[in-house]
């Protein structure tokens, strides 16, 4: 098989939503698989829509999913002189035509096919008619002179033999009366010079999909493989909405997903090998291929997601990991920077945490009672643990602790039974009130290893705050 080349091609008119970091990553994964090049390209033609802000967003969600191109970035709009000379070509070829169809002629070509029932707007009326009869000052579209008989076939990898007939295709613009390329054109000129042999995107292009092959066909160019995806739908099988997560890729980093997580995720939408679920990502490129793209919509659940993430954070994050990508939510909610030392405690309190958490908002919930300022703020289901009594055995542990050398989990915890064999009293009645006046709440995780997280010094201090 001939160097695998395949693209991305996002418009830059709004973040980069769900669907197209699937598209990125089935084209990044395809070609990883194959020993390929990934490219992007800009499509930001449409000038009044594109935004370098968007261009920045599509980057960063790009770049968040680790989908990196691996040669120069495309910029469409930088090509139009390459497109525009390419619809000269044809039309010096007679493949293209002048067309001098006023606005008030097309709206009256679309009504009546309208009322005929066909799909088609433009009929054709410029396409033999002889120049000299063109009016005056009127600056022509360039149209293409799409075949009228016969049908053209898209061997799809994933839709299987797409048989559109010729004569429902109308005779598109290549170049508008100033000048500037059509999409249709931009993409089909581009994915040539670009290499590419694999146009891998939603099936919303299938269409286009028809019209390009036609134009590469009178060019005379090699047609690429095609490979259109279904769409994504919401879990009610309604197109995706925002309310069913069509949002940017940027939101589900801020909902506290890891890319891993997300990215495993895409995957499953829309292409499997067998049954499995949790996929690594050189799993990922081991086994993907084309053949394993279904044919039907996939389902956005984000039940699945989130469990995806669970699982990512339990079994295959590093607790570094975990800690740099937990620190940014940490310190919004404590809206203060963490030092060094607290880095380190968050990493080593996290792989406890992590069991318990689903993403990373809820990690840092659990991790920040480590980082609070005293004296701590107790909730009121703890504060009833730091009654008379409660305090009475608080203080009797704060000078046994006090006491202390070798402040770790395990001595820790001996401490604790033997206190409780001491005093003759349930484990309850010194976790509890220990736990309130270490955490400020009625549930944490062991209570020795949240004295083992604060260390000495911290644990005398809030113990001592509710004395
Ligand atoms: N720019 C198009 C889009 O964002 C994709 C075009 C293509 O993949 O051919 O939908």
């Amino acid at each position: 098989m001939k160097k695998v080349v395949t693209r991305f091609a996002p418009s830059p008119t709004g973040f980069l939503h769900i669907g197209g970091a699937r598209t990125a990553l089935f084209n990044w994964l395809f070609t990883r698989h194959h020993g390929g090049e990934f490219r992007i390209r800009v499509e930001d033609t449409d000038r009044k829509r594109s935004t370098p802000e968007a261009v920045d967003a599509i980057f960063e969600g790009l770049d968040w999913l680790g989908l990196i191109a691996d040669n120069d970035i495309v910029f469409q709009y930088a090509n139009r002189e390459r497109h525009a000379e390419v619809a000269l070509k044809l039309l010096e070829d007679g493949k293209a035509y002048k067309c001098y169809a006023s606005k008030e002629e097309l709206a009256e070509m679309r009504e009546t096919a309208k009322a005929e029932g066909r799909p088609l707007g433009y009929d054709g009326r410029w396409r033999d008619r002889d120049p000299s009869e063109a009016p005056e000052g009127v600056d022509p579209v360039i149209r293409f002179k799409a075949p009228r008989e016969g049908e053209i076939v898209i061997k799809d990898h994933v839709q299987g033999d797409v048989v559109v007939q010729n004569k429902e295709l109308d005779d598109m613009i290549l170049l508008r009366a100033d000048g500037t390329p059509t999409y249709m054109l931009s993409v089909v000129v581009d994915d040539y010079d670009m290499g590419v042999t694999h146009v891998i995107r939603g099936d919303d292009h299938l269409t286009n999909a028809a019209r390009q092959a036609q134009l590469i066909n009178a060019i005379g160019w090699p047609l690429p493989e095609y490979a259109h995806i279904p769409l994504i739908h919401g879990p009610d099988g309604a197109k995706l909405s925002k309310r069913h997560g069509a949002l940017g890729v940027d939101a589900y980093r801020d909902m506290g997903y890891l890319p891993d997580a997300v990215k495993n995720y895409l995957l499953r939408l829309g292409w499997a090998h067998g049954d499995e679920e949790v996929i690594s990502e050189k799993q990922a490129i081991e086994w993907f291929d084309l053949d394993g793209v279904g044919k039907s919509p996939s389902r956005f659940d984000f039940t699945k997601l989130e469990n995806m993430n669970g699982i990512y954070m339990r079994e295959f994050a590093s607790n570094a990991t975990l800690a740099t990508a937990c620190l940014p939510f940490l310190q919004e909610k404590l809206e203060r920077e963490l030092n060094d030392d607290e880095i380190a405690t968050l990493e080593n309190a996290i792989s406890e945490l992590k069991n318990r958490a689903k993403n990373l908002i809820d990690l840092a919930e659990s991790a920040k009672f480590l980082f609070a300022s005293c004296p701590l703020e107790i909730v009121p289901k703890a504060a009833k643990a730091l009654n008379e009594n409660g305090k009475e055995v608080l203080a009797k542990i704060h000078a046994d602790l006090t006491a202390v050398s070798d402040w770790n989990r395990d001595s820790l915890q001996k401490l604790i039974e033997d206190f409780v064999e001491r005093e003759e009293i349930g484990f309850g009645k010194v976790a509890q009130p220990l736990r309130a006046a270490l955490t400020g709440s009625n549930v944490s995780p062991g209570i020795s290893e949240v004295l083992d997280w604060l260390g000495k010094d911290e644990s005398l201090t809030r113990i001592k705050d509710q004395l």
